[in-house]
């Protein structure tokens, strides 16, 4: 067994699926490995560098061994415009699939590059949506390590919705069905569940991914087990390969500036935002946001802004209407910024979220349970209100709700996406928000009990990555690469 101090650095290579919430992750996981003696080269294109330069900046001022390297996506060569090279810039189905094509033509371009390094690759981890890289890893004879976003409740919950088709014969996409081989009881719907890119014209992609899942070494998450040690076991044993849960990750970021740039340039000036929330009461802002790719809609910011002012309590609101931020104003009811002046802060776009969470003023997060939110909001010690939007987020809120119990639903029924028509979506009335707002922020037992149970996960969730369960993990995750024998080419 070799040394992992005296040892040459085993070089990681880091492919993440070019929307912020599987970017965000695998920054952090490349300053974790960093963190750990690895070296990492961070692939990525023109346009999404761009969006993290003053990561990339830092990266390089400090000597941190991370090597972004931007690959030109062929977008002419798909049909996409000149510069369309993250899922957030587009909304068509027929959009994204060019999108994947165009990154799976990146396979020649990254083994050539590959080949050419000082320090051949030891092995590459990508996200479960790129999976045109387990044919990269095959030609070089590294291993490839899956990343899967989700926490492992989510990522056993998908994957045995699609490895045993659970809804093949299901019609109606409400109906609710028992998840056999689930640790326990739990019944799921189509409409709340993960997709694997079912919709015609995917049928190629979504097998490939499923392919590529199983002929993984590894899977590598975002979660750590003492979170959910009942469902990392279960999925492991289901799919029968070693899962490293080596979150949170984000908390390997100690200096401020790195962390208020995760993922993009904060739309506010956050020393502003730091001093605002300075001079608020000790857990006393909620903390509303959606994640990165929701857009709210007229109607609903409506509700939301007349449910945060009838609350009274004081809240830092992120909002993402459309890509106009200086439209927001406009239709904000009238007159309520004027009226929520001093215990209100509106952010316009892009927010930093780990920053405002982990300020000892935020008492609480209302989330749309994506996971990298759920375990900021995790580590921050917070009580949830959950209004999970799409995608695998009620699957989450479902852990937050019952299984952590840190957790108040807003009580969403049906899923709000990006491609939805104003007229399509259900609208969360004012009332019900400030309810929910008044019962998470108030001093009931229900409340009480939620922030114990937030403060304890905090807690643990910190013992993880220091020293704990998540440290362990990615120490052994390098040395399994390093012994492994590829990491100079040796095999
Ligand atoms: N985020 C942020 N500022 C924003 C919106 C999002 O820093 O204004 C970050 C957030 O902290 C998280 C990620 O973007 O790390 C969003 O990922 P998540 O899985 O929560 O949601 P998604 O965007 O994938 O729906």
């Amino acid at each position: 067994m070799k040394c992992l101090h005296d040892a040459p650095k085993p070089h990681f290579v880091l492919v993440p699926f070019m929307a912020q919430g599987h970017t965000i992750p695998m920054i952090d996981m490349a300053h974790l490995l960093a963190k750990h003696g690895a070296m990492v080269s961070f692939i990525t294109t023109p346009v999404n560098a761009t969006r993290i330069q003053s990561t990339i900046d830092r990266a390089r001022e400090l000597n941190i061994p991370i090597q972004f390297v931007p690959f030109q996506l062929p977008c002419a060569e798909v049909g996409l415009p000149h510069g369309c090279e993250n899922v957030d810039k587009v909304l068509e189905k027929d959009k994204v699939k060019k999108l994947t094509d165009a990154y799976s033509m990146l396979h020649e371009p990254l083994v050539l590059y590959l080949r050419e390094q000082n320090v051949p690759p030891s092995c590459i981890i990508s996200d479960l949506c790129q999976p045109w890289t387990g044919d990269v890893a095959r030609e070089l004879g590294i291993p490839r390590l899956m990343f899967n976003g989700f926490c492992a409740f989510s990522s056993l919950c998908r994957y045995l919705i699609h490895q045993d088709k659970v809804f093949e014969n299901v019609t109606d996409g409400n109906e609710l069905v028992v998840l056999p081989g689930f640790p326990h009881h739990l019944e799921v719907s189509k409409a709340k569940s993960p997709g694997n890119f079912n919709s015609p014209g995917f049928e190629k992609f979504s097998e490939k991914i499923l392919d590529e899942e199983q002929r993984a070494e590894g899977v590598v998450t975002n979660s750590f087990y003492e979170l959910e040690p009942l469902y990392v076991d279960a999925y492991q044993k289901r799919i029968g390969k070693r899962v490293w849960t080596i979150g949170p990750m984000f908390l390997c970021n100690t200096d401020t500036s790195t962390i208020a740039d995760r993922g993009a340039k904060a739309s506010v000036n956050e020393k502003h935002c730091m001093e605002w929330l300075d001079s608020m009461q000790r857990g006393s802002v909620l903390y509303v946001s959606f994640g990165s790719m929701a857009r709210t809609v007229v109607s609903q910011l409506e509700e939301i802004a007349l449910g945060l002012e009838a609350s009274k309590r004081p809240f830092l609101w992120v909002i993402k209407y459309d890509d106009r931020p200086s439209e927001v104003d406009k239709v904000l009811p009238e007159g309520f910024e004027e009226r929520t002046r001093g215990r209100g802060l509106i952010i316009q776009g892009w927010a930093p979220q780990a920053l405002i969470l982990s300020h000892p003023s935020v008492g609480g997060f209302v989330t749309h349970c994506g996971w990298n939110s759920t375990i900021e909001g995790i580590s921050a010690g917070l009580p949830m209100i959950t209004w999970p939007h799409c995608a695998e987020q009620f699957l989450n809120e479902e852990l937050i709700l019952n299984v952590l119990k840190v957790g108040l639903a807003m009580g969403v029924q049906s899923i709000t996406n990006r491609t939805m028509k104003p007229h399509e979506i259900s609208i969360v009335k004012r009332d019900h928000i400030e309810r929910a707002v008044v019962e998470l922020m108030g001093e009931e037992t229900g409340a009480n009990e939620r922030r114990i149970r937030a403060r304890e996960l905090k807690e643990k969730a910190r013992k993880a990555i220091d020293g704990g369960s998540s440290y362990s993990n990615i120490r052994q995750l390098i040395e399994y690469i390093m012994n492994r024998g590829t990491h100079t080419g040796v095999l």
